[in-house]
C-alpha cells in the first residue's frame, strides 16, 4: 500500500452504506480513480470539502495493489467553480464534460494533458461570459487526446485525399469520399468548413481555438455530428446531454 497526494476532479459520487461515499475522481497523476471515503457521512468535519461533482480538490489516498477502489483519507477543497454551478446552461454543460471525460478514460491510465484541458476549460466558463464555445472545443481536443478521434485526413475507407463533398460515416469514424459512399448507407453530408474547423482545434492551443471565429451553421454541424459520434463509439447515452437543448431553447426565448 502506497500513501499520495494529487489534484482531483470529481467526475460522480454515490453513497456507500449510510456513512460513506464511493466518488470517481480524475486526478492530474493517476488519471481515473475511484475512492472510497469513509464516515464523510457522520464525520464531515474530517474531509474539506463536500465533493460537488467537477469541484477541483486536493486529495490524499492510499493506493492498494489489489482492488481499484482506494480508501481516501484526506480531501481539500480548491475549487467549487461557483459562478460556473449558479448558472444552468453552465452547469448543464460542465456536467456533460464530466461525463465525457470519465466516459473517455479507463482507470488509472495517467493522462496529464486531459487533466489540465478539463480544469482550463472548467476554470475559463467560470468566469467568462463567452462560453458558448468551450464545450464544442472541450469536445474535440478530449476526443483527440484519448486517441478517439474522427478521421478527418483522408478518406476512412480507401484513404485517398479528398477533394470534393465528402460525407461523414459515424460506423466508420470519419470521412467518406465520393467513390466510397455506399459503404456507409446512412452516412451524411458535412461542409468543409466543419472539418477545417475540427483540425484547426486538434492542432492548435486552446487560446487559439477560443480567438476562432465560428459561424453558427457550422457551429450546429459540429455539435451535431460530435454529439452523435460520441455516442455511437462509446456506446452511451449522455444523461446531461439530453436537457442541454431545452435549456439552449430557453435562454433563446429570455
Ligand atoms: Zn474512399
Amino acid at each position: 500500500m502506497s500513501i499520495h497526494k494529487t489534484h482531483a476532479l470529481v467526475i460522480k459520487t454515490f453513497d456507500f452504506r449510510e456513512t460513506s461515499l464511493i466518488t470517481t475522481f480524475y486526478t492530474q497523476e493517476h488519471g481515473k480513480i475511484q475512492g472510497l471515503l469513509k464516515g464523510i457521512r457522520t464525520e464531515p468535519d474530517k474531509f474539506a470539502s463536500t465533493l460537488e461533482p467537477f469541484s477541483h480538490n486536493e486529495i490524499i489516498f492510499y493506493k492498494k495493489r489489489d482492488t481499484d477502489l482506494h480508501l481516501v483519507s484526506g480531501c481539500e477543497l480548491r475549487d467549487n467553480f461557483s459562478f460556473l454551478r449558479n448558472d444552468m446552461y453552465k452547469f448543464g454543460q460542465a456536467s456533460f464534460m464530466m461525463e465525457l471525460l470519465g466516459a473517455l478514460s479507463a482507470i488509472e491510465d495517467k493522462n496529464e494533458a486531459m487533466f489540465n484541458l478539463t480544469i482550463e476549460c472548467l476554470s475559463l466558463m467560470d468566469k467568462n461570459n463567452v462560453y458558448d464555445r468551450i464545450p464544442t472545443i472541450y469536445k474535440i481536443k478530449a476526443l483527440s487526446l484519448s486517441g478517439f478521434k474522427p478521421h478527418l485526413n483522408s478518406c476512412v475507407s480507401c484513404n485517398d485525399k479528398i477533394t470534393s463533398q465528402s460525407k461523414f460515416s459515424n460506423h466508420l469514424g470519419g470521412l467518406l469520399c465520393p467513390r466510397c459512399f455506399k459503404k456507409d448507407i446512412h452516412a451524411g453530408w458535412i461542409f468543409r468548413g466543419t472539418i477545417a474547423t475540427i483540425l484547426y482545434i486538434e492542432k492548435n492551443d486552446l487560446s487559439a481555438d477560443l480567438r476562432l471565429g465560428l459561424n453558427p451553421q457550422i457551429k450546429r454541424e459540429l455539435d451535431g455530428i460530435l454529439n452523435s459520434f460520441i455516442e455511437y463509439h462509446l456506446e452511451k447515452k449522455f444523461k446531461s446531454q439530453r436537457v442541454i437543448p431545452f435549456l439552449e431553447n430557453t435562454l433563446e426565448k429570455v
